[in-house]
């Protein structure tokens, strides 16, 4: 098991797009790490990268402090596990297992004994003989990872490991590995666009865009003060609330023509900021009250066990996540206000200026 340290590493392909831009990370010992961001950010580059499967054309990979940036995928000592499994589909289960070891020259009989044992592990005793055509999904998944931690690599590497379940084996399979992550304690570092997923799963995220980090923490951290609006508005089951917003006297924050309350904050008056709050963090009424914003009720979402409700008015619209029971009828009159302690405001470029 190994600490991952990525120093300025950079990949421009071929035709010239920057893929990565001397991204600087360092991965722990036995973390489970998540690259989160939205399609084509650099995500599975970043990955194959720290594989060897792609070259890097700035910058260095270190995996426990090893300089591996001119080293072949192999001498790497890391396992890749890619999005569609890649399992051999004429071998058995076990021999799809064995497969690196065979690879490695261990010979046959500790090569079956260590793929039964590895199987068992993965609760896919009973499967050896089979075929990856004869298994559902989440086997084939745990087929794909028995096979990466058969040979004991020092660091597993994930593509969108669970995109090929559908939404509740999906949820299982979730619980599984990070089960499997906390018992083996090894060093995993996984790639998703689903926000949800990372938050989940990793002790610590890096939020990528456009090759560059946005931002290193846990998924509290993230999740409660995203470093920047394009963070804001990546995490969260229901997008954040980003609205317009000015800061007036008594430190208040005018949004729509409303003055807001907004904890400490220490902006001039008159500066331009996003105001921004989630959904289930605004409280709902019918009665106008200070510090609310007024908006009609434009749609109303069932999320199961409360609703998201959608309010337009001069401050643009506001979602509001309110309780189930709540009667919101379509087209009426609601007021949004926004708990003053769950307030970030950003400035002008972006970046977070407070809390
Ligand atoms: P997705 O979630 O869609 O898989 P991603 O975040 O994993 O996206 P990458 O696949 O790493 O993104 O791609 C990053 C950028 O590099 C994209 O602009 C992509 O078009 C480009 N890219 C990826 N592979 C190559 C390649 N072999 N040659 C040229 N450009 C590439």
């Amino acid at each position: 098991m190994a600490a991952i340290e990525l120093a300025a590493l950079s990949k421009v392909y071929p035709g010239g797009v920057t893929a990565l831009d001397a991204v600087d990370l360092t991965i722990a010992d036995g973390e489970f790490f998540a690259l989160l961001g939205p399609s084509g950010c650099g995500k599975t580059t970043l990955l194959r990268t720290i594989a060897g499967l792609e070259e890097a054309t700035g910058g260095a990979v270190r995996i426990g402090g090893d300089d591996v940036t001119a080293l072949p995928p192999g001498r790497r000592d890391v396992a890749m596990v890619f999005q569609d499994y890649a399992l051999f589909p004429h071998m058995s289960v076990s021999d799809n297992i064995a497969y690196p070891l065979r690879i490695k020259k261990v010979a046959g009989a500790e090569r079956r004994a260590k793929a039964a044992e590895t199987a068992e592990a993965l609760g896919l005793g009973g499967l050896l003989e089979r075929r990856p055509g004869q298994l559902s999904g989440g086997q084939q998944q745990r087929v794909a990872l028995a096979r990466a931690m058969a040979y004991r690599p020092r660091a597993f590497l994930l593509d969108e490991p669970l995109s090929n379940l559908d939404a509740r084996m999906r949820l299982e399979a979730r619980t599984f590995l990070k089960r499997l992550q906390r018992e083996l304690r090894v060093t995993c570092v996984f790639v998703t666009h689903d926000q949800a997923e990372a938050l989940a799963l990793a002790d610590r995220i890096a939020v990528l865009d456009d090759g560059r980090v946005r931002q290193i923490g846990t998924p509290a951290e993230v999740f409660r003060r995203p470093a920047n609006t394009f963070v804001a508005s990546f995490i969260g089951s229901t997008p954040m609330n980003l609205l317009d917003g000015v800061v007036t006297g008594d430190g208040r924050i005018g949004v729509g023509g409303v003055p807001l309350p907004a904890g400490e904050h220490g902006l001039p008056d008159g500066e331009r900021v996003t105001f921004a709050v989630r959904p289930e963090y605004l409280g709902y009424g019918t009665e106008p009250v200070a510090g609310a914003l007024p908006g009609r009720v434009t749609v109303v979402e069932n999320l199961g066990s409360a609703q998201l409700v959608t309010l337009d008015g001069d401050a643009g619209s506001v979602q509001v996540v309110v309780d189930e029971d709540v009667p919101v009828p379509l087209g009426t009159t609601g007021y949004a206000a926004p708990r003053p302690e769950r307030v970030l405001l950003y400035r002008g470029d972006g970046e977070l200026a407070a809390p």
